[in-house]
């Protein structure tokens, strides 16, 4: 009998723990809450910080590989640097935009939450635009008002791209 009775005891000093540990807790519950939800937020800023940091050496590198194997198909290309590679937060609708006299490139960065639409705009978009620029830089404006003209074309078939000037990509606002 004298072991169990040990154990009674401190099964009640640890429940006696319990209530001092658990009481405030409940009632603070709301305060701890919302604390943690400000941490989450917080830290959640902090890696999405991190990741578009990751996110933008990774277009500059890619931007840099797909300008190189286009200045190899126009030797003329190598006088005319790589674009600019920009994160844009607001567009949702637009995945990407060239602003050819400018010589910098805009990409929505909404569409890289998503795994899928990641490796869309890293292999299609980014030389999509990409080709806007070299189309420009190689034979100036043209002939169609969305660029997407016969020069343009030939250059993304030559990259191994079909010349469609439409994504699929959909995501939320
Ligand atoms: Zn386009």
């Amino acid at each position: 009998m004298f072991p169990s009775k040990i154990e009674n005891k401190s099964i009640q000093k640890l429940r006696q723990n319990y209530i001092i540990i658990l009481e405030p807790v409940s009632r603070n519950f709301y305060n701890i809450f919302f604390v943690g939800l400000l941490f989450f937020r917080l830290f959640s800023c902090i890696i999405w910080d991190m990741d578009k940091k990751t996110l933008q050496q990774i277009l500059n590198r890619e931007a840099a590989m797909i300008w190189d194997s286009l200045c190899e198909m126009h030797p003329r290309l190598a006088k005319f640097d790589c674009p600019q590679i920009r994160l844009n937060g607001r567009l949702w609708r637009t995945a990407g935009k060239c602003y050819q006299e400018d010589n910098f490139i805009e990409l929505g960065t909404k569409f890289f939450a998503s795994p899928k639409n990641r490796d869309t705009m890293l292999n299609v978009i980014l030389p999509h635009e990409i080709i806007h620029q070299a189309d420009f830089d190689l034979f100036g404006l043209s002939e169609k008002n969305c660029g997407h003209g016969v020069q343009w074309q030939k250059i993304m078939i030559q990259y191994g791209l079909e010349p469609n000037p439409h994504h699929t990509m959909e995501i939320k606002r």
